[in-house]
C-alpha cells in the first residue's frame, strides 16, 4: 500500500516535471497566480509568501530589477561578446508576458570566458530597471543559459519613438497570440542589440516568481525606440492586469553595479570563426529556467562583484570536500565563525533560517502536518566524513512525502550530543535522515536518542563502524531505512537549514518527539571514529527569529 502511494507520487512528480519541460517552464509556470498590483493579495510584495518555492521573492538579498545609479556605477573591465544566429522560434502568450522561444541553436553570448546560449526573450511594459530613477516605456529581456544552467540576461530599454524592427517583423504573429503560440519562422536576436554601447552589470534574480537568484544582469545604456502601436501590440494579448508587468525596483543590499564599454564593433562578424566556436559548445535545450529552479545558490565574489551562483545542492559532498570547520567553541574554525571561513558559507553567519533550534514544545501550536514514509532496500555505503559518520544510499531507497511533495532518502548521519533541544533539554544523540526532491530541495527528519538499550541499526553496523577510519568508505550492500525506528505520534516542524557548512536554508525539518534508546558503547563507537574536535559534533542553537515551530500529530505506527 505504502509502496503504491509512493510510486504514484514518483509518477506524479515525473509527470509534473516533464510537463514543466514541455511548457518550457517560464518562471511563472506554477499553479499560483501572481499579480503586479500592489493592492492585490497576490501583489509583488506578497509573491514570496504565495508558495514555498517563491520565497526568494521576499527573502532574497540579490533581487531584480534595481535602479541603476550611474554616478555610483564602478568602471570595470568586462566583456559581452554576442554571436547570435538565425533559428526557428515561436512566440507564446504566457498570460503575464509574451515570450519568444528559440527552438534551435540561436547562438548566444560570452561573458568573461563563459558561453551562454540564447533561450528566449520577452518584454515588460514599462521597463523594470530604471536608470537614475528614470523608468522607460518598455524593456526587452534576452535570457541566456550556460551548460551549468546559470543564467545571464541582457536588458534593453525602449522609449516611445520610431517602430522597433524586431517587433515589426513579427507583428502578424504577435496579434492575438495565445498560449499555444505562433511560429515566427527563423529569427535572430542580432538586430536588437547592435551598435556599440555602454553596459551596466550586476548580480541579481529573475524578476518574476520564483525570483531565483544567481542571474548575471547586463543592462544596455543605449535606449532603443518602440512605437506606441507596438506597445499596444505587446499588451493586447495579455490579461488586462498584466498590461503593466514591471516588478518594483528592489533593494541593492550592498551590491555594486559595474559599467564597461562595448569594445566589439557592431557589424560583420556573424559568419566569422566566432560562430563555429560557439556551435562547438554542446547545445543547451531551451529549458534553462526550469532547470535553474532545481539549483541552490551560493554567493561567490569576484572583483567587487558578488554573484550568487547556482550549484547542485548536495550536503554530503559539500561537507566532505572541506574539513575546515570544527565544533570547538571560540576556536579558529569554530561554529561562531563558520560564516567567515569560506564565502560560500556566509549564510552560516548571517542566515535568518538557521538550524538547530530549541523547540519550545509547551507553546508549539498544533497544526495539520504530514509525513508519509515509504522506504525500500537500496545499496548503501558507510562513510566517515571526518566530522561525522554517515550512511549514504546510492540507489533508490524510497523516501518521504511532505506537503504532497516526494523527497528521496539520500543519507543518514549522527550527531553526538543532539543538535535540537526540546524545552531546553539536550539528548545524547540525534540521527538526521536527509531527503531530497527532484528540485534539490531538502527535508530532514531528526530523531533523538538517549542512553539505554542498544540501537538496532547501529548494532547491525558495529563491526563496519569499528573499521571505518578517517575519510574511509565501506560498502554496506542493500539497506532499507525501515530498520530505522523513526515513528512518533508527535512531531515538530519548522523551516531551517543544514546544520553543517554551507548551512543551506529552506530545509524542511521534522523533529520527532519520541526519544529512542542508544547504548553508551554505541555513542563511544560513533565518537571514537572522529577526531577530538568532531567527537562533540552538535552545532550551537540558532536564533529562532520570527519563525514558527508547530506540532503535528500522527497515528502511532506499528514497528
Ligand atoms: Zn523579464
Ligand atoms: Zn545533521
Amino acid at each position: 500500500m505504502a509502496n503504491k502511494i509512493f510510486l504514484s507520487l514518483v509518477f506524479t512528480s515525473l509527470l509534473v516535471s516533464s510537463l514543466c519541460l514541455i511548457t518550457l517552464c517560464n518562471a511563472a509556470d506554477d499553479e499560483h497566480e501572481f499579480s503586479y498590483q500592489d493592492s492585490s493579495p497576490d501583489g509583488p510584495k506578497r509573491w514570496g509568501t504565495l508558495t514555498a518555492k517563491w520565497k526568494p521573492c521576499s527573502n532574497g538579498e540579490i533581487q531584480s530589477p534595481i535602479d541603476i545609479d550611474t554616478k555610483k556605477a564602478k568602471d570595470q573591465e568586462s566583456d559581452l561578446k554576442k554571436d547570435y544566429k538565425d533559428a526557428s522560434a515561436k512566440i507564446v502568450n504566457k498570460g503575464h508576458n509574451l515570450v519568444v522561444q528559440w527552438q534551435g541553436d540561436a547562438g548566444g553570448i560570452e561573458i568573461n570566458g563563459s558561453t551562454y546560449k540564447l533561450v528566449q526573450c520577452h518584454w515588460h511594459t514599462p521597463s523594470e530597471h530604471t536608470i537614475d530613477g528614470k523608468r522607460y516605456d518598455a524593456e526587452l529581456h534576452f535570457v541566456h543559459s550556460n551548460d551549468k544552467d546559470q543564467l545571464a540576461v541582457i536588458g534593453v530599454l525602449y522609449t516611445v519613438g520610431e517602430a522597433d524592427p524586431f517587433i515589426e517583423n513579427m507583428k502578424d504573429k504577435i496579434k492575438g497570440v495565445t498560449t499555444n503560440g505562433n511560429d515566427v519562422g527563423k529569427l535572430s536576436a542580432k538586430s536588437t542589440t547592435s551598435g556599440p554601447t555602454k553596459y551596466f552589470r550586476y548580480g541579481g534574480s529573475l524578476t518574476t516568481p520564483p525570483c531565483s537568484e544567481g542571474v548575471i544582469w547586463t543592462v544596455t545604456e543605449k535606449v532603443q525606440t518602440i512605437s506606441k502601436d507596438q506597445i499596444i501590440l505587446l499588451q493586447e494579448p495579455l490579461d488586462h492586469e498584466y498590461h503593466e508587468n514591471a516588478r518594483p525596483v528592489q533593494e541593492l543590499n550592498g551590491r555594486t553595479v559595474t559599467q564597461f564599454e562595448d569594445k566589439e564593433s557592431s557589424g560583420g562578424k556573424e559568419d566569422s570563426g566566432a560562430a563555429s566556436s560557439a556551435s562547438s559548445i554542446p547545445m543547451l535545450s531551451s529549458y534553462g529556467i526550469s532547470i535553474l529552479a532545481q539549483f541552490k545558490y551560493e554567493t561567490y565574489e569576484t572583483e567587487n562583484l558578488t554573484y550568487m551562483i547556482a550549484f547542485k545542492a548536495d550536503e554530503s559532498k559539500n561537507t566532505e570536500e572541506t574539513k575546515h570547520f570544527d565544533y570547538i567553541q571560540g576556536g579558529p574554525s569554530g561554529p561562531q565563525i563558520w560564516g567567515s571561513i569560506n564565502p560560500s558559507w556566509k549564510i552560516c553567519g548571517d542566515g535568518k533560517l538557521q538550524s538547530p533550534i530549541n523547540i519550545d514544545a509547551t507553546h508549539a501550536p498544533v497544526k495539520p502536518g504530514d509525513l508519509k514514509k515509504a522506504y525500500k532496500h537500496a545499496p548503501a555505503k558507510l562513510v566517515n566524513t571526518g566530522h561525522g559518520i554517515s550512511m549514504e544510499w546510492t540507489g533508490d531507497a524510497g523516501g518521504i512525502e511532505v506537503g504532497g511533495i516526494a523527497y528521496k532518502l539520500v543519507q543518514g548521519h549522527w550527531h553526538t550530543p543532539s543538535e535540537h533541544t526540546i524545552n531546553g533539554k539536550r539528548f545524547d544523540a540525534e540521527l538526521h535522515l536527509v531527503h531530497r526532491n527532484d528540485k534539490e530541495e531538502i527535508a530532514v527528519i531528526g530523531i533523538f536518542h538517549t542512553i539505554g538499550a542498544p540501537d538496532p541499526l547501529i548494532g547491525n553496523l558495529t563491526e563496519k563502524i569499528k573499521n571505518l577510519g578517517d575519510h574511509m568508505e565501506i560498502d554496506l550492500g542493500k539497506v532499507c531505512a525501515r530498520v530505522i525506528k523513526c515513528g512518533s505520534r508527535r512531531n515538530y516542524r519548522y523551516i531551517g537549514s543544514l546544520t553543517t557548512p554551507p548551512c543551506k536554508e529552506q530545509v524542511i525539518w521534522t523533529v520527532t518527539e519520541r526519544v529512542r534508546p542508544i547504548s553508551q558503547d554505541q555513542i563511544n563507537l560513533l565518537k571514537g571514529r572522529l577526531g577530538p574536535q568532531y567527537s562533540e559534533n552538535a552545532r550551537p542553537l540558532q536564533q529562532l527569529g520570527g519563525r514558527h515551530v508547530w506540532r503535528f500529530d500522527m497515528p502511532e505506527e506499528k514497528e
